[in-house]
């Protein structure tokens, strides 16, 4: 399949969602020197609603056709975490209706993050798979456009305004280290980097509890592999076996993809926090991490991708006070 999100496109959704996202700071982190060599901070933590997710979330609201001929009514997701709320806030901020869609088993504090921004949730079924037919139903039947969290060229293009930002800001990069899950985040910004500064090698971090596009690259194809608990939680779930984009983005523009064990990602929380004074979730902290670790030695200049800071307070401190991995 042919790789479908090009460097114009991401360049085209940076000037799309100026003034609509945080252009966030590239930081150096002293804790971070390896052989001399600088290690920054790319700050998502710093992003409005916590995490990157509102760069293509933003970036697919705006590339709505709502002219008057062909009026969609609003937008419509299943997912709970990040990507609900960054929809609900971009719906909200173009004035537009956004429907997030979660089964019973949904915890409240998350039906709550969600309308609190705006949304209108919809609580169906005891599953994600019924929560996503709902969605199916209201993109048929009510003509709502569907923003998914990952596949979709719109949401890719968005994430990888990352990517430019980082070359913008560290042209002589030579490592990225992107979190990685679904891969609109780290196929976006590879995207980005290899038509930028090809010789600048991108990596994805995942942990090994759950790591679908590694198996998936592995077996040349999506696959599906078992959902666990993970400190990583932003970082869970599939790829879809009908992948469509990013695994195909995943497949030609990284160099490599790490996994982390659960005491790691929780390194990576303590040590954000510890050293460099970030809080951070589990599903950002995996580069910082994956550095510790000594899984993945640096050759120039490094930026880490921090994707978000969406963790439930209390487990911060357990993580950070006790050293408690899972
Ligand atoms: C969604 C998410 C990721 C992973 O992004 P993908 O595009 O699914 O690979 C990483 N970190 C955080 C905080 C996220 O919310």
């Amino acid at each position: 399949m042919p790789v479908s999100v090009t460097i114009d496109e991401i360049r085209a959704a940076h000037a799309r969602i100026a003034g609509h996202v945080v252009r966030t700071p590239l930081r150096h982190a002293p804790s971070l020197l390896q052989d001399n060599l600088p290690v920054h901070l790319k700050l998502e933590t710093r992003q409005t609603t916590g995490s990157f997710k509102l760069r293509g979330a933003t970036n697919a609201v705006l590339s709505l056709d709502i002219s008057a001929q062909k009026r969609v009514p609003g937008v419509v997701t299943a997912s709970t975490g990040n990507h609900g709320c960054a929809v609900a806030h971009a719906a909200k901020a173009r004035a537009i209706q956004a429907v997030v869609c979660m089964s019973q088993l949904v915890p409240g504090n998350k039906v709550e993050a969600v309308r609190s921004l705006g949304a209108e949730v919809r609580i169906v079924g005891r599953s994600q798979d019924d929560a996503q037919e709902e969605v199916n139903r209201l993109v048929a039947e009510e003509g709502l456009a569907e923003i998914p969290p990952f596949d979709h060229p719109a949401v890719i293009a968005g994430q990888g305004t990352i990517g430019l930002e980082i070359i913008e800001d560290l042209p002589e990069v030579e490592l990225v280290l992107v979190p990685l899950s679904g891969g609109g985040l780290a196929g976006g910004i590879a995207a980005a980097v290899k038509a930028l500064r090809p010789q600048a090698r991108v990596i994805g971090i995942s942990m090994t509890r759950g790591a679908a596009m590694h198996a998936s690259l592995l077996a040349g194809e999506p696959v599906q592999v078992e959902e666990l608990p993970t400190l990583a939680d932003s970082l869970g779930g599939g790829i879809g076996l009908a992948n469509r984009h990013s695994f195909a983005l995943c497949r030609a523009f990284l160099d490599e993809v790490i996994l982390l064990t659960e005491e790691e990602v929780a390194s990576g929380i303590r040590h954000a926090f510890a050293a460099e004074d970030e809080i951070v979730e589990g599903a950002a902290g995996v580069g910082i991490a994956a550095l510790l670790a000594g899984k993945v030695r640096p050759s120039g200049p490094t930026a880490i991708v921090v994707s978000g800071r969406n963790i439930d307070p209390g487990l911060h401190r357990r993580i950070v006070e006790e050293g408690v991995a899972a």
